[in-house]
């Protein structure tokens, strides 16, 4: 086996571990590997190991990518935070995308979707406290945010997405992830339809998958640091 077929099967057991420590059906989480900065060539070997759906953050080095890798069934998840002038691309070549956190972005990518693709599949990316990076919606304003998704026909309006700040306490972790759980589960019970939680990398998807996470998105565990 591959050191990447190794390190991708110990992701997974660390996933199943999560999962049924906190009575979850480890196939209810999935498994983005995230190969932003490493070259086509690793992603090749990683979908050889049976790995289906990769992330990235970087919009030209994603359309690189994603053409180096036409031949290959691969589910592209972008992932970073999208500027309105580079929405074009991503429209034509993404699964999913988990950075919406205005609707102008959404707007430019439901106009830009081609019309032979099915509906960009989207999370709202949310600013729970603690976030890293200064993206993301309030959660006070993730309920007009999602209804205005909805109404846009060539999207799919998902789940929410997380990046909590690193912090390595399992159990300040857990709060941060729970905080996403709770916001989602207010956005379900006001009658919007959602069904993912996109949270938990390298350091952290234990907890996030304890706290509900079913998409985890995993760089440096599975192709190791970047430079
Ligand atoms: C880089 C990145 C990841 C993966 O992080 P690792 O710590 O390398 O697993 C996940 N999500 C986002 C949004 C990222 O930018």
């Amino acid at each position: 086996m591959s050191e990447i077929c190794t390190r991708i099967e110990a992701v997974r057991t660390r996933i199943r571990t999560a999962a049924q420590a906190t009575g979850r059906k480890p196939e209810t989480v999935g498994l983005v590997a995230v190969g932003k900065t490493f070259p086509a060539a690793a992603i090749r070997a990683a979908w050889a190991c049976g790995q289906r759906a990769f992330g990235e953050n970087y919009v030209d080095e994603f359309a690189g990518k994603a053409a180096e890798l036409a031949d290959l069934d691969i589910e592209w998840h972008f992932i970073g935070h999208l500027q309105s002038n580079k929405t074009r691309k991503v429209a034509a070549l993404a699964h999913w995308v988990h950075g919406i956190d205005r609707l102008s972005v959404a707007e430019r990518l439901d106009r830009q979707r081609p019309p032979e693709l099915p509906p960009l599949q989207v999370c709202l990316q949310v600013n729970i406290s603690g976030e890293t990076s200064k993206s993301g919606v309030a959660p006070e304003t993730a309920t007009a945010l999602a209804q205005a998704v909805i109404a846009l026909p060539r999207l799919h309006l998902r789940g929410l997405m997380a990046l909590p700040a690193p912090d390595n306490d399992p159990t300040v972790q857990r709060a941060a992830f729970a905080r996403v759980r709770t916001l989602k589960d207010a956005l379900v019970d006001a009658g919007i339809t959602l069904d993912t939680l996109s949270m938990g990398m390298s350091g952290d998807l234990d907890a996030a998958v304890a706290e509900g996470a079913t998409l985890v998105r995993i760089g440096t565990a599975i192709f190791g640091s970047r430079a």
